[in-house]
């Protein structure tokens, strides 16, 4: 029975009264990274624990040994003995070891459905605000635009306002353009075309060469014989989007590295920054049009980021550090 749970590929911990730690099965101490039984044996189980739900664990363990019942579901986060955070689900229910109750905990690591969930969700979230947003555009489009009919006024009756009017509602109906451009980029029917990426990323840094005076750049094209099949326009505007935010993140000097390589079917482009970072509030919402913390920015570039990499079939993932700087990994499929 022993060697039965010891070599269990579920996580198992068996915990008796005040939360001390009986016993720990070997699946269990990998999932906490723990070498040996003897490091964990007697602590508190909530060592492991956040401690906003230490309180809910006490009851729950109350419940257990006391009142034997056997608990619902908790999803919760652990720490690993090396810190490092996982995501996890706690089963627990009674069981008994001679005449003694104890509380028997399964831990399953769920940190990758969590993972996927989250995507899926995100990916919804950027598909519904595309959509409201490019129907609001189509509504606010067609009024400004006969609005904009009435410039003939100008010429029976000149006004100095109406110049203003005149360029601000060229301003209002380009900020719409560019709202239904990237917010439904499959309006705009493009075929697919074979893409020599590794290329096309070379062109367009020669675009932002006044940019790159104080700027250190290295290029790592490791796969770059192999070429995409997409929307050739639309992938170009979402790199060169990517570059253009790296750029704008570095204010003084720093270093942007792109790297291209292949790997299980995909084809990886990094583009990472020494620049400003982002926060993890603002990472949150990445992509939502019109976000942006620059005085004279949009707010749309990621917006068509996102869109486009995943109109193509691929992901985008961002890491950053405020005051270190960002890495954008994008993957698209290939055969
Ligand atoms: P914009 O560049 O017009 O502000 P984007 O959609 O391109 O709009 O970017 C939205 C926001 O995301 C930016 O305002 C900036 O705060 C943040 N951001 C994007 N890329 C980076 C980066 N590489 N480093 C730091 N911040 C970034
Ligand atoms: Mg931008």
């Amino acid at each position: 029975m022993h060697q039965l749970i010891n070599n269990s590929l579920n996580a198992i911990w068996i915990v008796g009264e005040e939360g001390k730690i009986y016993y720990c099965n070997r699946a269990c101490l990998e999932l906490l990274r723990v070498f040996s039984p003897e490091n964990i044996l007697n602590k508190n189980f909530c060592i492991f624990l956040p401690p906003d739900i230490h309180e809910i664990c006490k009851d729950r363990l109350r419940r257990v040994l006391e009142k034997k019942e056997q608990l619902e579901l908790l999803e919760t986060k652990m720490f690993r003995n090396d810190g490092e955070v996982i995501e996890v689900e706690l089963r627990t229910a009674p069981c008994y070891l001679g005449d003694k109750i104890f509380a028997q905990v399964i831990v399953q690591d769920i940190t990758h459905r969590k993972k996927t969930e989250k995507l899926l969700n995100d990916q919804g979230k950027l598909a519904s605000i595309g959509q409201i947003s490019a129907s609001i555009a189509h509504e606010i489009k067609n009024p400004l635009t006969s609005v904009k009919g009435f410039q003939l006024l100008k010429e029976s009756q000149p006004h100095f306002y109406l110049d203003i009017m005149e360029s601000e509602l060229d301003k209002a109906l380009a900020t719409i353009q560019n709202l239904l451009h990237v917010s439904k980029p499959d309006l705009f029917e493009e075929p697919l075309v074979p893409i020599e990426l590794c290329k096309e990323l070379n062109s367009l840094l020669f675009l932002f060469q006044e940019k790159l005076y104080n700027v250190n750049t290295e290029l790592l094209f490791r796969d770059s014989e192999r070429n995409l099949v997409g929307k050739r326009n639309l992938l170009l505007k979402a790199f060169f989007n990517l570059i253009k935010n790296a750029l704008e993140a570095i204010p003084d000097k720093g270093d942007i590295k792109i790297e291209h390589y292949y790997q299980n079917g995909f084809i990886n482009i990094k583009i990472c920054d020494t620049g400003v970072g982002i926060s993890e509030d603002m990472l949150k919402k990445l992509g939502t049009p019109f976000l942006s913390t620059k005085s004279e920015g949009t707010g749309l570039g990621l917006t068509q980021v996102f869109t486009t990499i995943h109109e193509h079939g691929g992901s985008i993932f961002v890491q950053s550090i405020i005051g270190r700087g960002t890495v954008f990994h994008v993957q698209l499929p290939c055969d």
